[in-house]
């Protein structure tokens, strides 16, 4: 029994060992499906322990596969844990685990790019945005073609404040291949800058907290793992709609290697496009000779602000698409010939 006015600490009954009940329900890894397993409980507790004090929190972890993460987690103390697994044959094992912390575990057979994470956890855990991060955690080891759009999406969540952030500034700890990990946290003139960089940083303070070495992996993937940490920011750095900052980002890294402006450019549609970026450039107080990746979060909010400025100005400006105008030039082209003349039938 727990000492009086002590909470004991939750422990699992003894279980079958990952390695068994991967065994025991035949759960190959489908290369197809990119499914890599950690079965080293230590390092589950490791990745876990990233995500901060889990004691008494709600918490939803992505693609738990065999369970390994999920054993750590429950082992933290969670009062709640919900799973979402999009792979059938994982749910009877992930049973078992639910049957060995009764009332604790709720298991989706779902689709985590689908589900709707605003209904996920109890109302009453809302906290406003500039309170202190809630009581919810989201955790979870994905293969690397889901984990990249789901990071996207819930930046998205983020700047609009919907999906699982209707609860405030839920945190979340994900993994990522290294290389993307890097991406995530890299720092002005750091050869790994670019558009997810400014994506994330503007929004999230992003930690990349350590990397797994493939071979801890059954079967090893290709790649190391990165572990990163993100909490959304009190005060997001570029204060504009996401679709606009995700425009001009995505502009600006468009030619990275060359100077900035030659993204910039690719905002504005042919007529009058030089006049209109150094209109752009002048106002936003950027040398037009840096590299993009050169660019730190201020110059790109003052480039958000200004183009903003631009918009709404002019209303037609936001929806130009820069490779529209390139197809429909590539188009009008072939119509008319090398001549430059109607072709002759
Ligand atoms: N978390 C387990 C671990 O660390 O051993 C499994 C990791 S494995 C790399 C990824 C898991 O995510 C698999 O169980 C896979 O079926 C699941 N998964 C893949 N895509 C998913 C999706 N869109 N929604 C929910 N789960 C998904």
């Amino acid at each position: 029994m727990a000492a009086p006015g002590k909470v004991a600490a939750f422990r699992l009954p003894p279980l079958p060992t990952i390695g068994e009940i991967i065994k025991l329900f035949r759960l190959k890894a489908l290369k197809q499906l990119s499914q890599n397993f950690l079965l080293d409980l230590r390092l589950t507790d490791k990745i876990v322990k990233q995500a901060g004090e889990l004691k008494n929190a709600h918490v939803c972890e992505v693609g738990p596969g065999p369970g390994g993460i999920t054993r750590s987690i429950l082992s933290a103390g969670v009062e709640q844990l919900l799973l979402i697994e999009k792979d059938a044959r994982f749910i009877p094992g992930l049973q078992m685990l639910s049957e060995a912390a009764p009332g604790k575990v709720r298991i989706v057979h779902g689709d985590i790019l689908t589900y709707k994470m605003e209904k996920a956890f109890p109302k009453h855990l809302k906290k406003s945005w500039d309170d202190e991060p809630p009581d919810i955690h989201i955790i979870g080891n994905l293969p690397f073609s889901v984990s990249t759009p789901l990071i996207i999406k819930w930046l998205e969540n983020v700047s609009k404040r919907d999906g699982p952030f209707i609860y405030g500034r839920t945190q979340m700890t994900l993994t990522f291949q290294k290389e993307v990990g890097e991406r995530l946290t890299a720092n002005p003139g750091s050869s790994q800058r670019s558009r997810l960089s400014i994506m994330a940083q503007h929004l999230c303070t992003v930690e990349n907290c350590f990397i797994i070495p493939g071979q801890a992996f059954v079967p090893k993937p290709e790649v190391d793992v990165a572990v990163v940490h993100f909490t959304p920011l009190v005060q997001p750095k570029i204060e504009q709609p996401f679709e606009l900052v995700e425009k001009v980002v995505q502009s600006v890294f468009q030619f990275r290697r060359k100077y900035c402006f030659r993204g910039i450019e690719t905002l504005f549609p042919e007529n009058g496009r030089l006049k209109r970026t150094e209109q752009l450039m002048m106002t936003a107080n950027v040398d037009p000779t840096l590299r993009p990746f050169q660019l730190s979060m201020s110059q790109f909010r003052n480039l958000c602000n200004a183009y903003r400025k631009m918009c709404d100005e002019d209303p037609s400006l936001f929806v130009f698409n820069y490779r529209e105008e390139l197809r429909q030039k590539k188009m009008t082209r072939s119509l008319l010939g090398s001549t430059g003349q109607p072709e002759q039938t």
